[in-house]
């Protein structure tokens, strides 16, 4: 693995965190640099570096920001108010890029899911799931993931990489593109929320969420709102006070368990963070309360966390943390080769109800685009781990050509 405890030339957080992350830096094949992935103090900079007047700048980044972000374009030549000679000047440097998306599937339920293919050939995937008041986004940070939760179709699938921005941001570009929503005002949306809950553990991938979501959120761009962002995670204790720091999203954890014994063995990182000290970060998640709770991931597993008394223990726990917290109960949603089974939907009804009788809100979310493997879970593209030869070789054949291969350990 290339190491990353040392300063990063991007001014990236170091990966110390644990494990470390996957470094990949944004080194376009054809030598231009991509407009998404920059923010707006990005972008003006680098207008004003590629021979911008400096007068000019502001304005300039605005126009561009604006075609991208409100009408979708991919080609500075769709830029209408934009004279020649700029446009010209703009596509020798830049580019507007879409990654490919090799296949998208869609749902009877109206759920849609895009396989996404980057630049390296790297996949991930990205759903859209439509409701009656909302369409939610389930957005990947990684090609695979590192934790390994049983119940998890993704984490079967080693850890390729980490997500660079640009990639983040594109999962919400092919959405819109593919929902043809690009020129509507808010009201008109199809996307109106993006969870962080698709192939990967977001906050492995840090400082490339943060950067993706802040762009999202941007106001003069598509301004997502940071109250319909839900980020998800395992239960990376050292990350989550930062998160809300300095993303300001909604956070959802991955219980899935009421005691260390359970979630020891369904989500393999509670052996380094254990429940107390997840439960703690939650009770102290900045802007949580009863208005924005934490929601707790809790997939039903058939005589593993599905009895009564786990419903109970539950309770305890959320009221002995004194947790804003509202529970969505998951039916599990299988895969080949899975070692669990789904709990009986009686059962499923009876943990809910003895949640909601303590004053807790424990819907129970209906698996949606079950058909397509686009449910909770069970998201796991094609991509493998790239082998320590084939690495060589493709750093070898990158360092002839003058790009930049870095991945695998
Ligand atoms: S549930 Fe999330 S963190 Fe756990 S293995 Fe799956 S993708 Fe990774």
């Amino acid at each position: 693995m290339s190491d990353v405890s040392a300063a990063s030339p991007t001014g990236m957080t170091p990966g110390a965190i644990d494990p470390h992350v996957v470094d990949r830096f944004e080194q376009p094949v054809d030598g231009k640099m991509d407009i998404l992935g920059l923010d707006r103090a990005e972008l003006k900079t680098a207008l004003i570096e590629a021979g911008v007047p400096e007068k000019q700048a502001n304005m300039r980044t605005q126009q561009i920001w604006s075609w991208v972000y409100h009408h979708g374009v991919t080609s500075f030549d769709e830029m209408k108010n934009v004279s020649k000679d700029v446009k010209a000047k703009l596509a020798e440097r830049f580019r507007i890029s879409r990654p490919t998306v090799v296949d998208a599937q869609y749902s009877e339920d109206g759920t849609r899911k895009y396989l996404v293919k980057f630049a390296d050939g790297n996949e991930a995937e990205t759903v859209y799931i439509p409701d009656d008041d909302r369409g939610t986004l389930c957005i990947s940070s990684q090609v695979g993931c590192t934790l390994n939760c049983r119940f998890c179709h993704t984490g079967t699938q080693k850890l390729v990489r980490n997500l660079t921005a640009n990639e983040i941001v594109a999962q919400m570009m092919i959405a819109r593109d593919d929902l043809e929503e690009w020129d509507q005002s808010s009201h008109g949306r199809k996307v109106t929320n993006i969870v962080l809950m698709g192939m990967g553990e977001p906050l492995y991938n840090f400082d490339n969420v943060k950067k993706a979501m802040h762009i999202l959120m941007d106001e003069q761009g598509i301004q997502m709102s940071r109250r319909r962002i839900t980020l998800s995670t395992s239960g990376v204790v050292p990350m989550m006070q930062k998160c809300g720091d300095e993303i300001g999203v909604n956070l959802a954890v991955s219980l899935h368990a009421t005691n260390n014994d359970i979630r020891d063995e369904i989500v393999p990182l509670n052996k380094k963070y254990k429940m107390e000290q997840l439960l703690e970060a939650c009770a102290k998640y900045p802007g949580a309360h009863n208005a924005r709770r934490i929601t707790f991931e809790y997939t039903m597993l058939k005589d593993v966390n599905d009895k009564d008394e786990h419903a109970k223990e539950l309770i305890n726990l959320i009221k002995k943390y004194k947790l804003p917290a509202k529970v969505n109960l998951i039916p599990f949603n299988p895969w080949p080769g899975t070692p669990y089974e789904c709990s009986e939907w009686d059962q499923i009804k009876r943990f809910s109800d003895i949640v909601f009788q303590a004053g807790i809100s424990a819907p129970i979310r209906m698996p949606r685009g079950r058909d397509i493997m686009a449910a909770c879970g069970q998201l796991k593209s094609e991509s493998q781990k790239i082998r320590k030869s084939e690495l060589l070789r493709q750093q070898k054949a990158a360092a002839e050509s003058g790009e930049v291969v870095v991945g695998a350990d």
